[in-house]
C-alpha cells in the first residue's frame, strides 16, 4: 500500500484536551517543538529545541522532551473530544514552538483535521518565509498571531530576533484573507507602556479584515522550567502585572478601534 500523507511524521512535545484559551470553544492543543525565537519569557522553554532533549521533571527525575509521531496517530487522539467540539465550536490547534518550523508535517495535521470535519487554528509568530506560511494558510480556520513589540531593537533585544519579517507577514497573511486575531503577550519591562500597546494596537488596525485583538499578561508559570532545563530565567524577579495596570493597557489598545480582549 503506497503511502499517504497520515503517516508524515514531525515531532511533538504535548497534547492537551479541553482547553479553551487557544482560538474558539473546547480545543485540543497540539504542542509542536521547534522556535527561532527565543523570547525571555517564554513559558514553554522545552519547546525552543527542534531536537528531543532531556529534562528533569517536578519530581527530579530525568526524562525525554519531544516524540517522534506521525499525523495518524495525532488525528487518533484529537479525534476522542469531536463531540465537544461539535457542541462549542471547538477544534485542533497547533502551538509550539512554533509550527511553522515543521512544514513537512503541520500542514498535513490541519488538512487531515479539516478532512476529519474539525476546524484548525495555529498559534503562530509568523517568523518565517511567506512561501512555508501559504502551506498552512488554506487548512487554517484561525490565525492567532503574536506581534511582540514595533520597536525593531527592542524586539530583538527580548526575542533575539528582528520584528521586520513579522510585521511583514502580518499584512502579507491579513492582505490574503485570513480569519486573523493579533496577540500581544504583555510584558514588564519589555511592552508593558501605553504607547508600546497603542502602537501594536494601531498597526493591527491596519490590517485588512483585523477585528480583534487579545493582550496576553504576563505570567510566570514557565520560571521552574529553565531551572530544569538547566538554563538560567532572565526575567527573575519580575512581577506579574496589576489589574489596574491591565486594565490602563486594555483602554489604551481599545483606542484603535478593535475589539480588544484580556487573555486569549
Ligand atoms: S515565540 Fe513563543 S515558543 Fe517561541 S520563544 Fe517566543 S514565547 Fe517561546
Amino acid at each position: 500500500m503506497g503511502k499517504s500523507y497520515l503517516d508524515a511524521k514531525g515531532r511533538i512535545f504535548n497534547i492537551q484536551r479541553y482547553s479553551i484559551h487557544d482560538g474558539p470553544g473546547i480545543r485540543t492543543i497540539v504542542f509542536l517543538k521547534g522556535c527561532s525565537l527565543r523570547c525571555r519569557w517564554c513559558c514553554n522553554p522545552e519547546s525552543q529545541n527542534i531536537e528531543s532533549q532531556e529534562m528533569t521533571d517536578v519530581d527530579g527525575r530525568l526524562t525525554v522532551v519531544g516524540q517522534e509521531i506521525s499525523v495518524r496517530e495525532v488525528m487518533r487522539e484529537v479525534e476522542k473530544d469531536r463531540s465537544y467540539y461539535y457542541r462549542s465550536g471547538g477544534g485542533l490547534t497547533l502551538s509550539g514552538g512554533e509550527a511553522l518550523m515543521q512544514p513537512e508535517f503541520a500542514p498535513y495535521l490541519l488538512q487531515a483535521s479539516r478532512e476529519a470535519g474539525i476546524n484548525t487554528a495555529i498559534e503562530t509568530t509568523g517568523f518565517a518565509s511567506f512561501d512555508i506560511i501559504k502551506r498552512y494558510l488554506p487548512h487554517t480556520d484561525y490565525v492567532l498571531m503574536d506581534i511582540k513589540h514595533m520597536n525593531d531593537m527592542k524586539h530583538k533585544q527580548f526575542t533575539s530576533q528582528s520584528n521586520r519579517l513579522i510585521i511583514e507577514n502580518a499584512r502579507k497573511i491579513a492582505e490574503w484573507g485570513a480569519n486573523l486575531t493579533i496577540r500581544v503577550p504583555v510584558i514588564p519591562t519589555f511592552n508593558d507602556t501605553e504607547a508600546e500597546i497603542s502602537a501594536i494596537a494601531q498597526f493591527a488596525a491596519s490590517l485588512p479584515n483585523v477585528t480583534r485583538l487579545h493582550l496576553l499578561p504576563y505570567h510566570r508559570l514557565g520560571e521552574g522550567k529553565y531551572e530544569r532545563l538547566g538554563r538560567n530565567y532572565t526575567l527573575s524577579g519580575i512581577e506579574p502585572m496589576s489589574k489596574e495596570k491591565e486594565q490602563t493597557l486594555l483602554q489604551a489598545a481599545e483606542k484603535s478601534g478593535l475589539f480588544c480582549q484580556l487573555g486569549g
